[in-house]
């Protein structure tokens, strides 16, 4: 989808015929321009033409009905993963934000299919469109958009804060900035960049290890993004925006998930106005294998004892590779 075209085309046209294009995308979900039958013949061709609304996509179920998962096409062929989770009160799509991701952490799959490149604003767009369409067919809407799929959102800024600002407009898709996250590995430079937009959507840092010598281990970027400068950017984020800082910590089996290390994080973090996010590390990356439940369920109840907020992410779709990279791993012959 090239949105950016629109303003091209209704240049010096009323400002109602923007209107009326955006309610076409964004609210009747038209998939050909001729259904926006309000358009001038001439506008809808030149739309036809230069924004095709086709995506190209294959996309799977998961056999419980709650996660779906597509592995969307762009132009040039590249290929990202987007997801969509129904909860009971919430539908929430994580996007990609780069094809593959050049930080390359040991245990992610996306990491160990390399980089080849930022995706454009449109082209995140496009995954959040992709489900607008399906979940429109029943009655529903995206309410929360989280990027935490392929790559590392920080080092694609303006792309990313782009979409946010757009995702959030009225006339789009409508998403209050509270129900946006941005996921980042702990790139300090860019969470202080974040902090000065005071925009207040959700902060995700992955933390991984309560030390920076085990964590350097598993995130390489680590060594110039120490903990110590990484916790002061946080607080910078914290003050500027009032929105606590969601700290997550991937448990993999015999690596980062001691209870020592439990309560390392612990003294670590308390005091500061965050909350803790546990996920099992995601199978696919030999020699990173997930911790299993009791191990998990131990972990928690050190930080819970120490008086730390901890949740815990369940593990979506695992039927249809539905963790970041497993798809595009698994069926890169689409
Ligand atoms: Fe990139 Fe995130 Fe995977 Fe690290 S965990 S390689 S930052 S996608």
């Amino acid at each position: 989808m090239n949105l950016s075209a629109v303003d091209q085309i209704l240049d010096g046209q009323p400002e109602y015929r923007l209107a009326q294009v955006m309610d076409a995308v964004f609210k009747n979900h038209i998939i050909d321009w001729d259904q926006a039958s309000n358009l001038p013949k001439g506008m809808i061709q030149r739309l036809a033409d230069t924004v095709p609304l086709d995506i190209d996509a294959q996309v799977l179920e998961s056999a419980d009905g709650r996660t779906t998962k597509a592995l969307v096409k762009a132009v040039d062929g590249s290929k990202v993963e987007t997801v969509l989770m129904r909860h009971k009160d919430r539908n929430t799509v994580c996007v990609s934000t780069q094809v593959g991701c050049p930080v390359r952490c040991g245990f992610c799959v996306t990491g160990s299919l390399g980089y080849d490149r930022n995706l454009s604003r449109d082209e995140i767009l496009t995954q959040v469109l992709l489900f607008s369409r399906s979940l429109a067919a029943d009655n529903e809407r995206v309410s929360n958009v989280v990027f935490m799929g392929m790559g590392e959102p920080l080092l694609n800024y303006e792309a990313v804060l782009e979409a946010v600002r757009f995702l959030n407009r009225d006339d789009t898709f409508g998403i209050g900035i509270r129900r946006i996250s941005i996921s980042t590995i702990g790139l300090i430079e860019g969470i202080h960049r974040l902090a000065r937009e005071e925009l207040g959507f959700n902060l995700a840092v992955s933390l991984h290890a309560p030390h920076d010598g085990l964590r350097q281990k598993l995130i390489p970027v680590a060594e110039s993004n120490p903990l110590a400068d990484l916790f002061a950017a946080c607080e910078h984020y914290f003050n500027a925006t009032g929105r606590k800082i969601m700290y997550e910590y991937t448990l993999i089996d015999g690596i980062n998930d001691s209870t020592s290390l439990a309560a390392d994080l612990a003294a670590l973090l308390r005091g500061r106005n965050c909350v803790v996010n546990l996920i099992r590390c995601n199978p696919g990356v030999p020699g990173f294998e997930p911790s299993s439940g009791e191990v998990v369920q131990q972990f928690k109840d050190v930080l819970d004892s120490k008086g730390i907020n901890v949740t815990q992410r369940w593990n979506y779709g695992s039927d249809i590779s539905a963790a970041c990279g497993q798809l595009k791993a698994s069926r890169d012959e689409v």
